[in-house]
């Protein structure tokens, strides 16, 4: 059977005429990641492991440091989670002052060491080490240029497109060069870039992806959450703005804004489903979006009458206090999440149903058992673990389940930085509310509008990217014919 995708929630160009997009089949490479950076303190490099394992949910591939002792760049990176990376013995081996890291985020195909970061190199002024958060949408052309001119790549991220540039400069000073490798770009970058000497830190004139500023004694600390600077007592000062690029050396903390400013375009998706609730991010608290998101969604999906509002945790757990409060319906810990799974986990040869559901998720039988729930979660993306999810529940005596989604339908892969799977693997692309409820086999199936999601978080819609719920890309490549069939 053929089906055509459907209009999203918040297309203001309508599906007839706006674009598709799709992924460059070449080299496309995810840059969802945690990015650190501090300056002029003690013990630079066990700071930055710590401000990593605060950010070790926004990348658990592979995970970095590079420390400059001021006169030399030394770096320590590897495959697997912060905590399993750096052991005490290691530390001597990142010496010096100032330290930035990295932690990625785990994509299918492109699981190799060669993309880990930082990403350190030598090049005509001495050295530098780079960690960049976010996805460049020109990076292959950019990429396919640089090759023809003679570039070697060592690997497939789109950061070391910045870094050829970067080495082919004409500027003359370190920070003209990066800006003028900067100016060639298009896309999402956050980037902490450490040198010999300098911390710098820089954001993209759309702000796609979060970084703040902080201080921490007489020094200073970049991170892509707040959350990193909680964990080494450091003081939040102020988000990095749109275009806006931080210079901290010797002379203290100096801005400039290099760029041709744009109409910021903060990911919305970081407020919904990425970020810690703990953290401040674009300069606002995720968990008193999140809770909005919740209650906001309680009044559009008009009050259900259940025994109790239940979570899909994590990420869920903030809405679902939103939703219970504004719906006066108790809420309840209905779902227990494991923490602990490794990449690897050893299924026995005898089938256990649904185990890939199970590793992750217990029902909690006393809570659900003969109950009404109203059940929270922050998205649908392919809709499988869902699915599972509601089996569990009802297999632990749940007699009604209203699925409850603290977000629009997603209807669009990102571009710039989350790792979202093709349209054609996106239930919310090709399948009507009804029809998933079907799917999911609920009683009620409802989706937060992309109003309202905008109301909760705050601020006006034009300054988010909603590409992932609208299909608007703010900034445009590899158009593709506005129509698409896939076989079912
Ligand atoms: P699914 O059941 O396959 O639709 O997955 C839904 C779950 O995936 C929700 O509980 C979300 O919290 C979670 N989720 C949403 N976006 C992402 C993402 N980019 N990476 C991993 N998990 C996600």
């Amino acid at each position: 059977m053929f089906f055509f995708f459907r209009d999203s929630v918040c297309l203001q160009k309508t599906a007839s005429t706006g674009n598709l997009y799709k992924r460059s089949e070449k080299w496309y490479d995810i840059n969802m990641c945690g990015i650190f950076g501090v300056y002029n303190v003690e013990e630079a490099s066990k700071l930055t492991y710590l401000g990593l394992y605060a950010l070790q949910h926004r990348g658990q591939e592979s995970a970095g440091i590079a420390s400059s002792d001021g006169a030399k760049i030394h770096s320590l990176v590897k495959m697997g989670l912060v905590s399993d990376i750096f052991s005490p013995d290691v530390f001597a081996g990142l010496p010096g002052r100032s330290a930035i890291g990295h932690c990625r985020y785990s994509t299918t195909g492109t699981s190799s060491i060669k993309n880990a970061q930082p990403l350190t190199v030598s090049y005509c002024r001495g050295q530098l080490a780079m960690a960049h958060n976010g996805n460049l949408v020109n990076a292959d052309l950019l990429r396919s240029v640089l090759e023809a001119d003679g570039s070697i790549f060592s690997s497939t991220t789109d950061t070391e497109v910045i870094i050829h540039l970067l080495a082919q400069s004409k500027k003359n000073t370190f920070e003209d060069m990066l800006v003028d490798s900067l100016k060639k770009v298009n896309g999402a970058f956050s980037l902490v870039v450490l040198t010999e000497k300098e911390l710098i830190g820089v954001v993209d004139p759309w702000n796609f992806r979060p970084l703040s500023i902080g201080k921490k004694d007489n020094g200073y600390v970049l991170a892509s959450e707040t959350c990193a600077f909680d964990i080494i007592d450091a003081e939040y000062i102020r988000a990095v703005e749109p275009g806006e690029m931080i210079i901290i050396n010797e002379n203290g903390l100096r801005s400039i804004k290099p760029f041709k400013p744009q109409r910021p375009k903060k990911c919305i998706f970081e407020f919904i489903y990425f970020s810690r609730p703990d953290s401040y991010i674009f300069g606002q608290s995720v968990q008193k979006a999140r809770k909005a998101l919740g209650a906001e969604l309680a009044k559009e999906c008009k009050i259900t009458a259940a025994d109790c509002v239940i979570p899909v945790p994590d990420s869920a757990n903030s809405a679902a206090t939103g939703y219970a409060s504004e719906s006066g319906t108790p809420y309840e810990i209905g779902i227990i999440r494991n923490h602990y799974i490794g990449r690897t986990f050893i299924e026995p040869s005898q089938a256990i149903r649904d185990f890939g559901a199970k590793i992750k998720y217990n029902p909690v039988k006393e809570i659900l058992n003969n109950k009404d729930l109203l059940v929270i979660d922050d998205s649908i993306v392919r809709g499988t673990t869902s699915r599972k999810l509601v089996k569990m529940l009802r297999k632990a005596g749940a007699k009604q389940v209203h699925w409850r989604i603290s977000s629009p339908p997603i209807t669009h892969p990102c571009f710039y930085g989350v790792d979202t799977p093709t349209r054609a693997e996106l239930i919310g692309a090709s399948h009507t509310v009804e029809e998933i409820k079907k799917y999911l086999k609920v009683e009620s199936l409802c989706y937060l509008s992309a109003d309202g999601m905008v109301k909760a978080v705050g601020g006006k819609k034009e300054d988010y990217c909603m590409a992932c719920f609208c299909g608007e890309y703010p900034v445009e490549f590899n158009k593709e014919p506005d129509k698409m069939e896939f076989e079912r």
